[in-house]
Formats: C-alpha cells, sequence, structure tokens
C-alpha cells in the first residue's frame, strides 16, 4: 500500500495540535503544548508547499510564499516579544482579526475560481457556494470586529452605540442571510455583484456589533470572535479537502466557543448580557450600585503589615487586574520568598477571570517563577480562607466583592467570588478607593477586619518587602 507522506504529515499535524491543546490546560506543560502544537502546524505548512499537488502541479510561487512567510514571520516575533502582559488581549484580537481576513480571502478567491470555471451560474456547485459563503461571511465578521476590539483595547476607538443600534444590527444579518440564500437557491445574473454585497454587509455587522460593546467586555467578545475564525478556516480546510485546516479550524472554534461560555459562567453574566452590555461598559450607569456600602475604612502602614504577615502561619495572597498593571508580580514573588524564610506558608488564590483574560494570573505569576503548586483555584482557596492568617489582596476588587454574594441588587450579584472574609486579616492594596472593573463599591473594604495599604502594587510590595526583610 503507498503511503502518501503529505497525508501522514497532516495526520501528525492534526494529532499535535490536539496533544498542544490538552497540555496548554496545566500551567506547567503549557509552554511545551505551544511548541508541540506550533511543530506540527510547521510541519503541515512545508508539507503543503512542497509535497502538495493538484493534477500533477505543485504549488509554485515559491518567492512570494516564502516573502510573505518571511515577513509575517519577522512581525509576529518582534511583537510578541514586546508585548506587555495587559496588552496581550489586544494582540490576540489584532492576530485573530488576521485569521479571520485569511479565511474571507480564500472565500473571494475560491469563489472566482468556482465562477471562471463554470459554463453558467445555474452550473456552479451549489454545496461549495455554500461552504464559501458560509467562509465569508464568518470571516469577514471575525476581521472587522476583531479589528474594532483591538481599537477599542488600545484606546484608539471609543465605545459607541444609538437607539436601535441591535435592531439594525439584525436587520444586516438578515439581509445577509437572504441574499446568500438567494445566491445559492436562484443563481442570478448579479451573483458576482451579489457577493460583494456580502463582503460589504458582513464588514459593517462586525463593525456594528462590536463597537456598542463596553471596552472591558472585550476579553470575552475576542473569544467568541476567535471561535468565529476558526468556523471560517474549518471551512476553507472543507473548500480544499485539507485535514489539517479543518481539524485546526473545529479545534480553534470549540475551543473559542467553549472558553467564551466559561468566562460568561465566571462571571455569571449571560453572553447576551455581555454582547448588549451591561457592565463594563456604561460604568456611569451602575458606579455606585450595591445596598449598604457605607462607613469608614482603616489604613494599616507598611511596617504593621510587614509584622502581621511575618508572624502569621499561614498567608494567601490574591492577585488582581492592579498587579498585572503594575507588573508588580516579580517583587511578589520575592515577597512570598522572605515570607517563607521566616516559615510563613505561602499561597495564591487565583480566581479565574482576575485580570483582564483568562488565565491572566496564572501566565503572569509563571512569569515571575512562581511555583504553579501554590497557585489554588476558587474551589480550594475558599476553603483555606478559614485557615489563614492574612489574605494580602494585590489590585484585585470585583473579585473579592461579597456584594456578589449579598445583594442582589449588585451587577456582579451571582459571580462566584474569592470569600477572602473568612480568613483572620484581610490587608488590601490598591492606588485609592475607586471601583474596579465593573465600576461598583465594595463593602469589603470597611469591614472591621481589613485594612487598607495605598500605593502602587509594585511600589508597596517592595517597600513592604523591605520592612519583612528588616524584621
Ligand atoms: P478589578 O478591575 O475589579 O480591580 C482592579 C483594581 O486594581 C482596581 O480597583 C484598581 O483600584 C486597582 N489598581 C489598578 N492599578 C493599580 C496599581 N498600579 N496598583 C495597585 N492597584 C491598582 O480587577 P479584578 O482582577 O478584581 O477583577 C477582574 C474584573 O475583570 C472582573 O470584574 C471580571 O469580570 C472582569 N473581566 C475579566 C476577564 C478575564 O478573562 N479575566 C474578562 C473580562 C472581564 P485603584 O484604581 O484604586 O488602584
Amino acid at each position: 500500500m503507498e503511503i502518501n507522506l503529505l497525508v501522514l504529515i497532516y495526520l501528525i499535524g492534526s494529532v499535535t495540535f490536539i496533544v498542544g491543546l490538552k497540555m496548554l490546560s496545566n500551567p506547567a506543560s503549557a509552554r511545551k503544548g505551544n511548541l508541540v502544537a506550533a511543530g506540527g502546524m510547521f510541519a503541515a505548512i512545508l508539507g503543503t508547499i512542497f509535497l502538495y499537488e493538484n493534477e500533477g502541479q505543485k504549488l509554485g510561487n515559491y518567492p512570494w510564499i516564502f516573502a510573505a512567510l518571511l515577513i509575517g514571520t519577522v512581525v509576529g516575533t518582534l511583537m510578541a516579544k514586546k508585548v506587555q502582559m495587559t496588552a496581550m488581549p489586544e494582540m490576540v484580537s489584532l492576530f485573530n482579526g488576521m485569521g479571520g481576513a485569511c479565511a474571507a480571502l480564500i472565500s473571494v478567491i475560491e469563489f472566482n475560481h468556482l465562477l471562471h470555471g463554470a459554463s453558467d451560474f445555474s452550473a456552479l456547485d451549489g454545496t461549495k457556494l455554500l461552504i464559501i459563503l458560509l467562509g465569508l461571511i464568518i470571516g469577514a465578521v471575525s476581521f472587522s470586529g476583531s479589528m474594532i476590539a483591538w481599537g477599542k483595547l488600545n484606546g484608539k476607538i471609543k465605545d459607541f452605540a444609538f437607539g436601535g443600534q441591535h435592531i439594525i444590527n439584525q436587520v444586516i444579518l438578515l439581509l445577509n442571510v437572504v441574499i446568500a440564500a438567494y445566491i445559492i437557491t436562484v443563481r442570478p445574473e448579479q451573483t458576482h455583484v451579489l457577493f460583494y454585497v456580502i463582503v460589504a454587509l458582513s464588514i459593517l455587522y462586525g463593525i456594528f456589533f462590536v463597537l456598542p460593546i463596553g471596552g472591558a467586555d472585550m476579553p470575552v467578545v475576542i473569544s467568541l470572535l476567535n471561535s468565529f475564525t476558526g468556523v471560517a478556516a474549518a471551512c476553507g480546510g472543507f473548500l480544499y479537502g485539507n485535514k489539517v485546516m479543518l481539524t485546526g479550524g473545529i479545534l480553534v472554534g470549540a475551543a473559542g466557543t467553549l472558553l467564551t461560555i466559561l468566562m460568561c459562567k465566571a462571571m455569571n453574566r449571560s453572553l447576551l448580557n455581555v454582547l448588549i452590555g451591561s457592565f463594563g461598559g456604561n460604568k456611569a450607569s451602575t458606579a455606585g450600585a450595591g445596598v449598604g456600602v457605607s462607613g469608614s475604612y482603616k489604613e494599616v502602614t507598611l511596617s504593621d503589615a510587614a509584622v502581621v504577615m511575618s508572624y502569621a502561619n499561614k498567608v494567601m495572597i490574591v492577585p488582581g487586574y492592579g498587579l498585572a498593571v503594575a507588573q508588580a508580580q516579580h517583587v511578589c514573588h520575592e515577597l512570598e520568598k522572605a515570607l517563607e524564610a521566616k516559615g510563613v506558608e505561602v499561597k495564591y488564590a487565583i480566581h479565574p477571570v482576575a485580570g483582564r483574560m483568562p488565565g491572566h494570573m496564572n501566565v503572569l505569576l509563571a512569569e515571575a517563577d512562581v511555583n504553579y503548586e501554590k497557585l489554588l483555584e476558587m474551589e480550594l482557596a475558599n476553603e483555606e480562607f478559614k485557615n489563614t492568617d492574612v489574605v494580602l489582596i494585590l489590585g484585585a476588587n470585583d473579585v473579592v466583592n461579597p456584594a456578589a454574594k449579598s445583594d442582589p441588587a449588585s451587577p456582579i450579584y451571582g459571580m462566584p467570588i474569592l470569600e477572602v472574609e473568612e480568613a483572620k486579616h484581610v490587608i488590601v492594596n490598591k492606588r485609592s478607593m475607586k471601583p474596579g472593573y465593573a465600576g461598583i463599591e465594595n463593602q469589603l473594604f470597611f469591614q472591621p477586619k481589613t485594612s487598607m495599604l495605598f500605593g502602587d502594587a509594585k511600589k508597596a510590595l517592595q517597600d513592604l518587602l523591605a520592612e519583612v526583610r528588616s524584621i
């Protein structure tokens, strides 16, 4: 039996995607998982370039292909090396948009092939036409939506909504579906023109779909758009009968959908609620929400905080968005080591949506070489708080807000939280009394066992570390 080398490479590529994805689910194996999947992709790309044949013809166009590969590799590597952890969601969005554009371009090219290969419109292959149009619509929406998300996250584009926008969005989408169905079933003389009307409407839909969504809800939207790109790429794989592209697309589509669902669950919000934007978007409307948030708070000095922590048996650190912004992960790890040298047990409590993207805290702490076995997921951490002497909250706010459990009027009511108030002492580091992402007050800051340690997380931790070392 003759073994087709390219099919074998595609099979190996598909397996590496699945194995790589599995390895990404654990911080210890995540880096290797990324390399395994990238290796499979590399082999699949080279295999396609050198081994793919259509009616005895190889791909050719090598100078063009390698020039594009070189430019893409250089730009991608530089961007990935330069990017700040807090800017990761916007880079993911940009890359995802490029994926969507590629998928849409495949549809444009294949549509023209199909058109030129057929004697008249009625002879067009209906199934191919359907896949081309699906890839086109989903890919173009993903492209324009991701570009808007990228612009919003880097502050170049502001939230923008007008009355009835959601209805207009639905109309654009419906129009697109109707035109696509018309092309497939009737194959009118104007098929060519209508195809480009679909391109324009899809791009417009992507823009209108993402524009009104709150800037801080972008990670959820990016994850959703990511799954769109996956489906659009799978359409390309279907068109070319390319198994590795099909598998890759389906995996991205499924992973993006699951991540979107998990993020919504961790915030206790429905996807519709995120898309129509209720918190994170219009902060002014939610600011101050939450019943019974009042009273006075107390501050703790650096030396008192250092003493309480140095003489504790167990300290739990709760990292949040502020830690990421301040880039305080390395000094945080130093503090952990200094406390452990004094015999204190130190662990980290990780909320699934702490920060601004899934796994934000895990990646950040891994970057600072924190042992991942010290990172407790929310359920485990919640069991340990009652045996904890001091909880040190570093730039986290919503994920420790007790209103999520006690105040049905709160926009975050029902969101699972880290139950830090179970511990003996709570020290909160942030710069002011301003609210976090959800724009709401936090009763935790006013509780008798809570003390505030104001300041930028990096500076406060550096000073705290010096105090701890001097004890
Ligand atoms: P929050 O946004 O609730 O709070 C962060 C706090 O950090 C702020 O209150 C701010 O207070 C403080 N802060 C900002 N800069 C600094 C600094 N330099 N030093 C010290 N403190 C600082 O963050 P959480 O991590 O608690 O919660 C994440 C929120 O993001 C949740 O509401 C979640 O739903 C949402 N979200 C998360 C996603 C994810 O995938 N992880 C995706 C989408 C949304 P101050 O200004 O006073 O310093």
